[in-house]
């Protein structure tokens, strides 16, 4: 593997030299104000990248999957009914986690390359008369098939059933790259982690919690410890963690999230629609077709390529890194080798992206698919030079 090359996997992402030489700090006492000095920023920031005024933020020395943890054991109870979608690797794993906790998870099966089914979320929250669902689970951008679902459709379908469920959004592959609005969409808790959007090494779990989330912690009998969000809490109000906090880890945070707010969170999520749609041109050139469904559907964080009837897709990505010294993700759960994972989020231009496509297209050529060289290249580079960034940005 060439560490001169920018990897093409969605997370962890590349990372900014000014982002890890920021995670490189020398010890301090993080009792002292002095850590106070990078937590708060932190959470301020992560607070306006997530567009709200006045969500509560946590962040925990862990994952995505320990934000997860921490969403589930801090509101809900055993036995508790929850309602979640299942379209592909990421949200069955938050299923599985929901079943394992002791929950009883009302699973609607969507099809690998769909969104969720706002629809369906609506009809059986309706039906819920006695509102025995106590929440709802949403992967907003599906990882595995580059599927991203409508938010707003999920906060409507719960409106219109007149429905009081908590709405949890696994955001770890959207937020700080794809548009998230966790006021506007009234999100009870949003999840992402450090090592997608935030251009930070793996090491964080990220999280938003409404006023009614905070409000379910008091009551919910799941048993936790480490991710206790009371715990946190207190540790917070004196500028501290209820054990040693990922110092380096957060001090990169406190930067790449200033990054982002500095380039603006819409030019961001624009510059991700515009690097995304180049990708999308080239996989429409090469005669390929997304595994995700429709336009409206498909991921600018990450595109998953389904390749020919026949052709090993995991190949690929293992020939990639062996003889080009690039990394692409493999098709996870029910699409392993039946697609091959672009990932286009974090710290990307589109002229890295071209070298990225030109790496695809000598992949596919070498394992012989039927691929024109600079085929796919060429129309993400006419995308690219008839839209450019200023013009993406006004756009947003
Ligand atoms: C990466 C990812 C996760 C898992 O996050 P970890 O940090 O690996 O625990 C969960 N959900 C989605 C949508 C992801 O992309």
């Amino acid at each position: 593997m060439s560490f001169q090359n920018p990897v093409f996997i969605p997370g962890p992402t590349n990372m900014p030299e000014v982002v890890r030489q920021a995670c490189y700090v020398p010890t301090i006492d993080h009792r002292s104000p002095v850590f106070g000095k990078i937590l708060n920023p932190c959470l301020d920031n992560v607070r306006k990248i997530l567009k709200s005024d006045d969500a509560h933020i946590f962040i925990y020395p862990s994952t995505g999957t320990g934000g997860w943890e921490t969403a589930l054991t801090n509101t809900l109870s055993a036995g508790d009914k929850v309602l979640a979608a299942r379209n592909g690797m990421f949200s069955h794993r938050w299923i599985d986690m929901c079943q394992r906790h002791g929950l009883e998870v009302q699973v609607v099966e969507a099809p690998w390359g769909a969104g969720l089914p706002a629809d369906r979320y609506e009809e059986i929250l309706t039906a819920d008369k006695n509102h025995e669902i106590k929440a709802v689970l949403a992967t907003h951008n599906e990882t595995a098939t580059g599927v991203k679902s409508d938010i707003a459709a999920v906060r409507r379908a719960l409106d219109a059933a007149g429905h009081p469920a908590l709405l949890f959004v696994d955001g770890v592959s959207s937020i700080a790259s794809m548009d998230f609005r966790f006021d506007e969409w009234r999100v009870d808790i949003a999840v992402t982690g450090s090592q997608k959007g935030f251009m930070l090494p793996v090491g964080l779990a990220i999280l938003g919690f409404s006023e009614k989330a905070m409000e379910a912690a008091k009551t919910a009998k799941l048993p936790r410890t480490f991710f206790d969000i009371g715990d946190m809490a207190k540790g917070y109000a004196n500028n501290a963690y209820p054990y040693t906090p990922p110092v380096g880890l957060m001090n990169g945070l406190k930067l790449s999230s200033q990054m982002l707010l500095d380039e603006g969170i819409d030019n961001v999520i624009a510059r991700h629609h515009r690097i995304a749609e180049g990708v999308r041109r080239a996989v429409d050139a090469w005669g390929m077709e997304l595994c995700a469904k429709s336009p409206d559907v498909y991921s600018d964080t990450v595109s998953a390529v389904r390749t020919p009837e026949g052709f090993n897709a995991t190949d690929f990505v293992t020939h990639a890194a062996s003889k080009y010294g690039v990394a692409f993700g493999v098709g996870l759960g029910e699409v392993t080798g039946k697609v091959f994972r672009i990932g286009h989020l974090g710290s990307l231009t589109d002229v890295l992206m071209l070298s990225g496509l030109a790496t695809a297209e000598m992949v596919m050529v070498d394992l012989g698919l039927d691929i024109k060289l600079g085929s796919g290249v060429a129309a993400a580079q006419e995308f690219y030079r008839s839209n450019d960034r200023e013009s993406a940005k006004a756009a947003a």
